[in-house]
């Protein structure tokens, strides 16, 4: 076996509305080089910014990266690498996949950004036991979405769908979504929907907790009914894939300790009512995303 076939050589590129970061990794996901660029708009600046951040991260060993794989935002049909809506790039329709295939002369594979961050996510918690298991990936993002990696294996679903968890409706009498339902849990859980319910501080999760802890009236309301909602898709997701372990990540889960805290406080408060709930234990499953790594990049190029 050569060495570049041993040491399996990966670049990874998380795409983002103002930024694009490429990391190359080792087989174990082990960060190698990286670098960054600012974001540019449309289809063409999109494709040469990815080959060129690639290009970046890998140096002189770009002759030896055998897959390139790309986490972006918008809808991502991961088998052809099309996407289609990336809002902030003024991306409609991309083929994405083999267009940076073709310029790199290099395999590249294309996930959704919240998929992508899951299998970074497993790949950095996972440690010395690897990503056995399954490790749900809780993204509070401009939107509300899971990814879930069943043994370092993202799971698609039949149409790419699994893990939208965000557009499920709870609350049929409280707020409209844009999807056209009423009480997703997105109008509600997302670090968007925070802000818009919370527009006093900017981020908004940490001082809602901080005025809540001070018994606001105002801020106790709100923190109640974002806190609730998080509940509800913690246990959804919980219920329906029985995760190892639960990440939260997505800007809202930077507040850190003060939201584990808070989550873990209405979990309890659930589990004193249900012995089932009891049973599982989900506060003992919850962990940070990790903020020391690109879990975004990574994860890309462990998919790929
Ligand atoms: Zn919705």
């Amino acid at each position: 076996m050569s060495e570049n076939t041993m040491n399996n050589l990966k670049i990874g590129v998380d795409v983002g509305g103002t930024k694009i970061e490429a990391v190359l990794v080792d087989a174990m996901g082990t960060v190698l080089g990286s670098a960054r660029i600012p974001a540019r708009h449309g289809n063409d600046a999109v494709i040469e910014d990815i080959v060129a951040v690639a290009h970046q991260a890998a140096g002189e060993r770009f002759d030896e990266v055998r897959a390139i794989g790309v986490g972006t935002p918008g809808t991502v049909d991961s088998a052809s690498g099309h996407v289609g809506n990336i809002v902030n790039l003024d991306v409609v329709s991309l083929d994405m996949g083999p267009l940076v295939s073709q310029r790199s002369g290099v395999p590249a594979h294309v996930e959704n950004d919240v998929n992508a961050a899951a299998v970074g996510a497993a790949t950095v918690l996972g440690g010395a036991d690897g990503m056995a298991g399954t490790i749900a990936f809780l993204n509070f993002g401009t939107g509300l979405a899971a990814g879930i990696v069943e043994n370092g294996v993202l799971m698609h679903g039949y149409s790419g769908a699994a893990g939208e968890i965000g557009h499920i409706p709870v609350e049929p009498h409280r707020l409209k979504c844009p999807c056209g339902q009423y009480g997703c849990l997105e109008t509600v859980c997302s670090g968007a929907s925070v802000g818009r319910l919370w527009p006093n501080a900017d981020p908004p999760m940490p001082d809602l907790i901080r005025r809540a802890k001070k018994r606001e009236a105002e801020a106790v309301d709100v923190l109640d009914m974002v806190v609730r909602a998080i509940g509800d898709t913690i246990q959804i997701l919980a219920q329906s894939v029985d995760p190892r372990l639960i990440v939260l990540g997505g800007g809202m889960a930077k507040t850190g300790e003060p939201l584990v805290e808070v989550i873990t406080a209405e979990l309890r408060r659930r589990e004193s009512q249900c012995r089932f709930l009891e049973t599982l234990d989900l506060p003992a499953r919850l962990r940070l995303a990790p903020v020391d790594q690109p879990v975004g990049a990574i994860g890309a190029a462990m998919a790929a």
